[in-house]
């Protein structure tokens, strides 16, 4: 059978009014109906729990997205067992119908696409774009992975006279899949999506601030035909409920994606292999980032501008790939920093349900207090070029309006520590070589990018900044599945790129059978 060729799902176009309809009118349907309640699911049944999370409307904080039963120890364990028994039937299982079901998952998905985006705008205050994007890249994922997992289901045979050697993948055994909640329907079905097409059962452990969109994620999984205790829904209060998954014997693997701190602990805690576990845990984790954008002498300012902002503005900065600090070269420094200062007045704070929204409010109370802190502490670090009061919309949700900090200190809190919000550091650099070393020296090495007309410089930046995904004059943010496999390494994580021909193979064990013939 001839390979699918594999087409990134193309964004609805918001300036078409008939779009913009839709959009409104999902975004209608969906408000008629929240403050529902959603139970786990675990064996295909739902469980109610007895003890709720609540989810709110981040750009309207008095709002009741939904509320999901929150899973505790024996929830957990069971939810384990389920998965675990689920295994051997869903390993066994034609590589050909765990692809259909993810295509028809796609397919379910596209269908439905105004009203996943209308969910995603309402409960994680994605902007109407960025909320279209990540259902597009949830869709990508699953057929992308579909058509990865086929490729990789063709045994590779080596035969010599008197003997025949084959070799081929199978699964691991239990996935626990940790979420986060700044892409809450792609990164989810990326990870979860994975782990099943290989052959591994899944508990989705989605996170707190975004776990009704991972019960709507469960919900067509099953309508898609993933047989009962293949994927189990169990959300739950991370410390409570996280150590546990991480640490149980019967867990073959840890998908997970969010912050240094968490991923670190869950690297450390999967590492220990208690008496009795009969294998080593495989952790994969993709982690923050400090992402740098260098802006030669030479660039084109309206280009430049307009990608720094972009980068570090876009979903109030709350993207690993987020452009956070600017390294500009001397010449250009003053003109560049009046440009992008005039720039980001320009943007709009405003609910993410309203089309003209620029900046959106930050996910909850505490990021919101946590970015407000790290912003008094750079006052006294660097001078702030710009920076609002989000004025009446304080009440309404957990606004932050957009900070510029300038003559940042390369070694400042600024300009080293993930604020995951929207400010962002400005440097001055002498040179290209001073610049690469700035942008260098942080512990992350995820994207990163330079704006420079010079191909010269261009090829020095591209052989000596070392991330991830560099880009070349252009936005940070928005790497594309096969376009652009993303993930980085040093403290930005362990693994290789999600949306990339190696991601499935990190949930895979290669086996090789020889024959005597
Ligand atoms: N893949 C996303 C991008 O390229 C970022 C993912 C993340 O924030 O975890 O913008």
């Amino acid at each position: 059978v001839a390979e699918r060729p594999f087409t990134n799902e193309p964004p609805i176009d918001f300036s078409r009014e008939a779009n913009q309809q839709r959009m409104q009118a999902a975004l209608d349907q969906v408000r008629g109906q929240l403050g529902r309640g959603y139970p786990l699911s675990i064996g295909g049944k739902p469980v109610e729990t007895g003890a709720w999370i609540e989810s709110v409307n981040p750009s309207h904080a008095r709002q009741l997205v939904g509320q999901v039963a929150a899973a505790g120890p024996s929830h957990t364990l069971q939810a384990i067992e389920t998965a675990k028994r689920a295994f051997d039937s869903w390993r066994d299982t034609d590589v050909e119908v765990r692809a259909e079901i993810l295509r028809k998952a796609a397919a379910i998905i596209r269908q439905r696409r105004f009203e996943l985006a209308a969910w995603i705008t309402l409960e994680s205050a994605k902007p109407w774009r960025e909320s279209d994007g990540d259902v597009a890249e949830a869709i990508d994922f699953l057929e992308y992975y579909a058509t990865g997992m086929e490729r990789l289901a063709h045994s590779r045979h080596r035969n010599l006279p008197g003997e025949a050697n084959e070799t081929f993948y199978e699964p691991r055994g239990v996935a626990v899949v940790i979420a986060p909640w700044n892409f809450p329907l792609a990164i989810l079905t990326g990870m979860v999506s994975a782990a099943l097409v290989t052959g591994n059962t899944v508990i989705m452990k989605p996170a707190e601030q975004s776990p009704v969109i991972a019960a709507l994620l469960q919900r067509i999984l099953e309508e898609a035909g993933v047989p009962a205790g293949v994927v189990n829904y169990l959300p739950g209060v991370g410390e409570v409920i996280g150590p546990i998954l991480v640490q149980h014997p019967d867990v073959a693997l840890i998908a997970f994606t969010g912050s240094l701190g968490v991923g670190l602990a869950i690297n450390k805690l999967a590492g220990e292999t208690p008496q009795g576990q009969l294998h080593i845990k495989k952790v994969i984790a993709e982690l923050g980032g400090k992402n740098a954008m260098i802006v030669d002498g030479d660039a084109d300012l309206d280009e430049a501008v307009k990608g720094v902002v972009d980068s570090a503005f876009g979903f109030a900065g709350q993207k690993c790939s987020a452009g956070s600090r600017a390294i500009v070269l001397e010449p250009i420094y003053d003109r560049f920093v009046e440009r992008l200062v005039e720039a980001t007045k320009a943007l709009t704070v405003a609910p993410a349900d309203e089309p003209g929204c620029g900046v959106p409010p930050v996910i909850d109370a505490e990021a919101r207090n946590r970015i407000l802190k790290m912003i008094e502490v750079g006052k006294s670090e660097a001078k702030l070029a710009f920076g609002g009061d989000v004025g009446e919309l304080a009440n309404e949700g957990f606004y932050v309006a957009p900070h510029v900090f300038v003559d940042v200190p390369p070694n400042a809190s600024l300009a080293q520590d993930e604020i995951f919000g929207p400010v962002l550091a400005v440097t001055k650099a002498a040179n290209l070589d001073e610049a690469l070393a700035i942008a260098n020296g942080t512990r992350f090495a995820l994207t990163g990018g330079i704006f420079s007309r010079s191909p010269q410089n261009i090829a020095t930046v591209k052989r000596k900044f070392r991330v991830g995904n560099l880009y070349v004059n252009r936005k940070i943010t928005g790497a594309l599945v096969d376009r652009q496999p993303f993930g980085g390494f040093r403290l930005s994580g362990i693994g290789s790129k999600a949306g990339g021909p190696d991601y499935l193979l990190q949930f895979l064990l290669p086996r090789t059978i020889t024959e005597n013939t």
